[in-house]
């Protein structure tokens, strides 16, 4: 190799809208020679890099490992390349992003990397609400949670998080919530627990549907518009109302409430 390898830097992209974004990453996307960025981050974000190679490298989640080795290669190519390599994920990198892969992957390769942290979804979620996640006497905990499990991963013990979280914060969720709910149900929880789905939080087509676990258990599958959405439950969540934005013109949250 006849030149110092470059910099990977794994850059949070915070939650969908684009002032939502650390100094830092504005900056480092603006001196990047090669930004690689997942499906979710806004366009807006994106076009702070303005001399840079823009590759997308969006998986939807639950893909697997194949394409994730393959986008380790393809830092390490770029990392051989070009000094400021931009690997720009959504919300925070080091939550629910596969970041742990890829640092490791930089790291036996010997090839340095930087992490940025970025807000996640259920800060950006919590602030929409205007619900503190942690209210005084209702929650002194809260848990980060994904019942989603890989290709060839030990099964996961989430439910026992949640059930015994003040506050949780279901991520990947949304689109199994019927599901979810009943196997919270069933481990115990109440059928009155509040939970509020929130989708794409941030963004001016932000939609919030306030139910509860009983009433998420049939309400059927088809709850959001189809963005990114969470699923939040817990005693706080109580007060939530459902909403959605004037710009969003569709009838997907009529659906589910009657449903
Ligand atoms: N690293 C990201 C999470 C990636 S996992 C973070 O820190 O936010 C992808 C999941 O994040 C989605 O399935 C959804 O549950 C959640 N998510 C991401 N952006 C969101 C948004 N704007 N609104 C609601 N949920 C979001």
């Amino acid at each position: 190799m006849s030149k110092q390898a470059g910099t990977v830097h794994l850059v949070g992209a915070g939650p969908g809208a684009p002032d939502l974004l650390t100094l830092r990453a504005a900056r480092l996307l603006a001196q990047a020679d090669v930004v690689f960025y997942d499906a979710l981050v806004h366009p807006e974000t994106l076009a702070l890099a303005k001399r840079a190679e823009k590759i997308a490298v969006g998986k939807r989640c639950g893909k697997h490992s194949t394409q994730q080795r393959f986008i380790n290669k393809r830092l390490l190519d770029a990392a051989r390349k070009y000094s400021v390599v931009v690997r720009l994920k959504g919300g925070d990198p080091m939550l629910f992003g596969r970041a742990q892969e890829e640092i490791d992957a930089l790291h036996a390769a010997g090839v340095s990397c930087e992490v940025v942290p970025g807000i996640t979804a259920a800060l950006a979620a919590s602030a929409d609400l205007r619900t503190s996640l942690t209210r005084r006497g209702v929650s002194r905990n809260v848990t980060f949670v994904t019942p989603r499990v890989g290709e060839g991963e030990d099964a996961s013990d989430w439910k026992k998080s949640v059930c015994n979280a003040d506050t949780a914060v279901m991520y990947m969720a949304a689109g199994q919530a019927a599901i979810v709910a009943a196997k919270l149900i069933a481990s115990g929880m109440a059928h009155d627990m509040p939970v509020a789905i929130v989708e794409n939080a941030s963004l001016p087509t932000m939609a919030t549907i306030a139910t509860t676990l009983g009433a998420l258990q049939s309400a059927g599958e088809r709850m959001t518009h189809g963005g990114p959405a969470l699923l939040m439950i817990g005693r706080v969540f109580k007060h939530v109302k459902s909403a959605r934005s004037a710009v969003t013109d569709r009838d997907a949250l009529r659906e589910v409430l009657s449903a």
